[in-house]
């Protein structure tokens, strides 16, 4: 039986209640607002399949990682509304091209991130695009498995942990049709701070869209933009805006965050190539370029057949980001003590803010970045 002690050996990836032969695997959300399973003892036949497919267990497997290229997509549009380079949708197409389905986090009509499955292309609005929050999988894994005994391609995008746990419960004679894509992950945030965080963007009219990372200000100075039905716009650059602030500086993400030890095992990670300008400076436009690194040969013939549609130089030296285990800032415990007590906005004066002087600091910053994008040197 998995050990449910001690929740940083959970990453919610509910691999287990997918695979229990006995289906006496449930799930409830915790008062942090993170889904952890639960495990109907009397029915627990000891068979230890969940402790087989968890990835906090196997999450060691070497990564084959060969190939590593910049990426971006040669369609601005696409590229625009993509939170780098935009290779995700351009992947997603082919698949759908192919009669297969595309499962990646979208919101629902509550603005609660979940997992989906979209089988047209139209629908490629809602996966594309990062959400920090933790992406709820319900039966996405339950979902993939009769899709692929079906005969269906299935393309499947998550956090490094959620393919680890899709591929560990998946039969090997079923995964020649699964083709997964992970990312480079900073860390899942609570979705009940982030519920907590869009009440009070929710006092300036009722919200139709989320988007943490607008490009209007330029790629590297991405912004947080909300939109009311009324037509009000709320739009932060992420370093100023109060949840990315939270989020970047490890105040909110899931416990098994901190202690992460997932290696990429998918056939494709996609990353932003941050640092580009230092690496080919003739690529950094400011729009957002992908850091792609391709593990196996389906994921070779997936880049080769998007490969006409993108712009890219293959890196010679290979440069894997893989999650390091990162300290729980003592602020982390004060937040989620006082969740159900204070709003959002209280939870951050008391346990977020910074000093004066790192907020006029990071103001200044931000403005020279905007004005070096607009300006077409892109910093
Ligand atoms: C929580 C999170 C943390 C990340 N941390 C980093 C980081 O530290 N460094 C870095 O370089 N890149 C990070 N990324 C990846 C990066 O933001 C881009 O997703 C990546 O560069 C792909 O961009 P794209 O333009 O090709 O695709 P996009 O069109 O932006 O597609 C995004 C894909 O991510 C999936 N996705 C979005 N939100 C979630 C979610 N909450 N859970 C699971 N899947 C999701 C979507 O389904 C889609 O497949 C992170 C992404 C997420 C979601």
């Amino acid at each position: 039986m998995i050990d449910l002690s001690n929740k940083e050996n959970c990453t919610g990836c509910r691999a287990c209640l997918a695979s229990c032969p006995k289906h006496c695997i449930t799930g409830a959300f915790d008062h942090e607002g993170f889904w952890y399973p639960k495990i109907n003892t009397n029915q627990c036949v000891d068979c230890h399949v969940c402790e087989k497919v968890c990835p906090v267990n196997t999450g060691s497997t070497s990564d084959g990682a060969s190939e590593q290229y910049a990426v971006y997509c040669k369609t601005a549009l696409i590229r625009k509304k993509s939170s780098s380079g935009g290779i995700f949708p351009l992947m997603a197409k082919t698949i759908i091209g192919d009669g297969g389905v595309v499962f990646g986090a979208a919101f629902d009509s509550d603005f609660v991130v979940r997992h989906i499955c979209i089988d047209k292309y139209e629908d490629i609005a809602k996966l594309r695009g990062s959400k920090y929050v933790q992406s709820d999988m319900g039966d996405s894994i339950s979902q993939v498995k009769s899709l692929l005994k079906e005969g269906k391609k299935v393309l499947f995008s998550g956090c490094p942990c959620q393919v680890n746990g899709l591929l560990n419960a998946i039969d090997k004679n079923l995964s020649k049709n699964l083709i997964t894509i992970d990312f480079v992950c900073h860390g899942v945030p609570s979705p009940k701070i982030f519920k907590s965080y869009l009440q009070e963007r929710k006092k300036s009219g009722d919200i139709v869209e989320v988007l943490f990372r607008n490009k209007k200000y330029g790629w590297k100075t991405y912004s947080m933009k909300i939109e009311s039905k009324n037509g009000n716009v709320y739009r932060k650059v992420f370093v100023l805006d109060t949840y990315m602030q939270l989020y970047l500086r490890n105040l909110i993400s899931r416990p098994s965050c901190y202690v992460c030890s997932q290696n990429h095992r998918s056939d494709i990670t996609l990353a932003d190539y941050w640092n580009i300008a230092k690496k080919h400076p003739e690529m950094n436009d400011g729009m957002g370029i992908t850091k792609m690194q391709i593990h196996s040969q389906k994921g070779q013939l997936l880049w080769g057949e998007i490969q006409n549609q993108c712009v890219s130089i293959c890196d010679e030296i290979r440069d894997l980001d893989i999650q390091k285990p990162r300290i729980v800032p003592p602020k982390r415990q004060l937040i989620f003590d006082n969740i159900d007590k204070y709003s959002f906005g209280e939870l951050y004066s008391k346990y977020g803010k910074q000093g004066f002087l790192y907020e006029v600091k990071n103001r200044v910053k931000t403005l020279i970045k905007i004005v070096s994008y607009f300006l077409g040197k892109n910093l």
